[in-house]
């Protein structure tokens, strides 16, 4: 019996990575799908290969940091498939990375917009409809870093990223006599776009440095990512709510 059979969910930053990996792995479980990202053509060829696949996904191109496109995203879903089960609020950059005096205020503001005020934006618009829905399962993407782990010139992605777990706390307190279940996932280093391993000009120093911080020595794929919000998602973690949790191949752990 596929684990999110009847549900609705919306992935955001569903073009690429972590995202894109939930997605496939919803839509397998059973999902009907509403995925946001900026690159329409992606977007597209996703919605493609899950149709192919027998699964179903509608995608509504635009940017997180726009409180439109989150209110959009949530009709659909609703117009589309009748509601809302599961948002997954993924999307995410490590912006500016900058010692803290040459950190621009732009930089400063874009990375805690896009991480931290688009999930209130997203939270804002889906809780509604889980409400209507008498449960619901909120799901946000933030990090080791900020949380378990200090790194030198990250400091607008850490707070942006721990403000997240507080919202997620908050969330989950204010939701959960309704219903509804509110956690945050903490990948470690994952192999994806926005990964400093695959920076331009980024050499297998970089990748071995990065491999080593991890108790395991290697760095996730995001298919592994996936199946932890899998996890979250779906009714295996019915009595999960309010947690920080950590899949991160050991890397808040490791003193090796
Ligand atoms: P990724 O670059 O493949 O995915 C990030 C997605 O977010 C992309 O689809 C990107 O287009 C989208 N995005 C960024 N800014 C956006 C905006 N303003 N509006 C709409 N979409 C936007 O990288 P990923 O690793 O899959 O990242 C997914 C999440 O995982 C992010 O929140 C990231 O912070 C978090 N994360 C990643 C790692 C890692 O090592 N890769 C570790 C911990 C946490």
């Amino acid at each position: 019996m596929p684990m999110l059979s009847n549900k609705v969910a919306i992935v955001t930053g569903a073009s690429s990575g972590i995202g894109r990996a939930t997605a496939k792995l919803f839509a397998h479980q059973g999902a009907s799908l509403v995925l946001s990202g900026r690159r329409r053509a992606a977007l597209d060829e996703l919605v493609a290969e899950i149709a192919a696949e027998g699964g179903k996904a509608v995608a509504i191109d635009g940017d997180v940091r726009d409180e439109a496109h989150n209110r959009v995203l949530v009709e659909t879903a609703t117009a589309t498939f009748g509601g809302l089960d599961i948002a997954f609020n993924n999307a995410g950059t490590t912006g500016e990375m900058a010692p803290i005096e040459d950190l621009s205020t732009a930089g400063w503001l874009e990375t805690i917009e896009t991480n931290l005020t688009a999930a209130f934006f997203g939270a804002r618009y889906q809780v509604p409809a889980m409400k209507a829905r008498g449960s619901g399962s909120l799901i946000f993407t933030s990090s080791f870093v900020g949380h378990t782990a200090g790194m030198p010139n990250t400091s607008a992605y850490a707070a942006a990223k721990a403000g997240m777990i507080g919202l997620t706390k908050s969330l989950a307190t204010e939701l959960g006599p309704q219903g509804i279940r509110v956690n945050a996932i903490l990948p470690g280093g994952t192999d994806t776009p926005m990964s400093f391993t695959n920076a331009p000009g980024a050499g297998p120093e970089v990748l071995a440095f990065v491999e080593g911080i991890h108790a395991l020595k290697r760095m996730a794929k995001p298919e592994e990512i996936a199946q932890s919000v899998l996890y979250l998602a779906s009714d295996a973690s019915s009595f999960t709510t309010g947690t920080a949790m950590l899949v991160d191949g050991g890397v808040s752990i490791n003193k090796t």
